[in-house]
């Protein structure tokens, strides 16, 4: 037992929490030390998961208690545990997405002592679907338009979601431009014909749709879709927890989902 990695989760009453713990039940290469909830909320003190882990709001027993922090919450409570993290010394490890930059420069500083990883997909298939993206883009610049959809299900809170953000800067990046400087947030109205850089993002939100991505490179006769379709959330909890496992014990610096499925 001593050996297997030891995990507190941050957000572990939500969606992601869940999946989380059930998924961490099945692996023996790690343990489940703390299930972070909101202090004062009905989740302190509730038995959570198959472990029946207790929600805690003390994230400096968590932080001691834990090798590696695996986040999914909101920015508010990323900051709160990566703050409890480097105070610790323990490896930090997020999924949580809609941070402003202000929160992303925050982040970073707060965790330039640890080992961190922060992804907004951690699926094995969305990670090689942003090679693809950047491939295609550098391979039709000049040809095709690129615009990006996606779709989730009706309680996300931030959009577009982290992932087509991703996407949309590879696609960008690889063809020298910033995202922030051709991104399109939707169309409506006389929006006048479209530029050729512009990369356009258009949003679905319903229902119980665990995550849809696609990248369309539109040429003159002829279309590519590149296309992720998530069908259960336990494929990003799969993923942050390899990732959790495989950031233990290396030096401090950021480190990416690339690095742990590629690298
Ligand atoms: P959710 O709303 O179901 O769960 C979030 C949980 O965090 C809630 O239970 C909430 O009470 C809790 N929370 C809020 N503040 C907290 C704090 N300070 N401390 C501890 N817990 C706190 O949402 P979800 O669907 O589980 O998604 C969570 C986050 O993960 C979102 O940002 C989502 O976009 C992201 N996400 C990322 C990936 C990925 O692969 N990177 C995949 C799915 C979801």
């Amino acid at each position: 037992m001593s050996d297997r990695v030891s995990v507190a989760i941050v957000g572990a009453a939500g969606r992601m929490g869940n999946s989380l713990l059930e998924v961490a039940a099945d692996r023996d290469d790690l343990r489940v030390v703390a299930g972070l909830v909101v202090a004062g909320s009905d989740d302190e003190g509730r038995e959570l998961g198959p472990q029946a882990i207790e929600g805690t709001s003390d994230y400096a027993a968590a932080a001691e208690a834990a090798d590696v922090f695996v986040d999914f919450s909101v920015p508010a409570g990323c900051l709160e545990a990566a703050e409890a993290a480097a105070i610790a010394g323990t490896a930090f490890v997020s999924g949580t997405t809609g941070l402003s930059d202000e929160q992303k420069a925050a982040l970073a500083d707060l965790t330039s002592d640890i080992p961190t990883l922060h992804a907004s997909n951690f699926s094995v298939g969305v990670n090689l679907l942003e090679e693809l993206v950047a491939m295609t883009s550098e391979a039709t610049d000049g040809a095709f338009d690129i615009e990006v959809f996606e779709a989730h299900h009706r309680n996300k809170v931030d959009a577009p979601s982290g992932t087509a953000l991703t996407l949309g800067e590879a696609a960008a990046q690889a063809r020298g431009h910033e995202l922030d400087e051709v991104a399109v947030w939707g169309r409506e109205g006389e929006v006048g014909a479209r530029t050729d850089d512009e990369i356009g993002f258009q949003v679905v939100r319903g229902g119980d749709i665990v995550g849809e991505h696609t990248v369309m490179f539109c040429g003159a006769g002829e279309r590519i879709e590149l296309t992720h379709r998530a069908q259960d959330r336990n494929i990003f909890a799969q993923g942050a927890l390899r990732a959790a496992v495989w950031v233990c014990g290396r030096e401090a610096g950021e480190y990416s989902m690339q690095d742990v499925l590629f690298g």
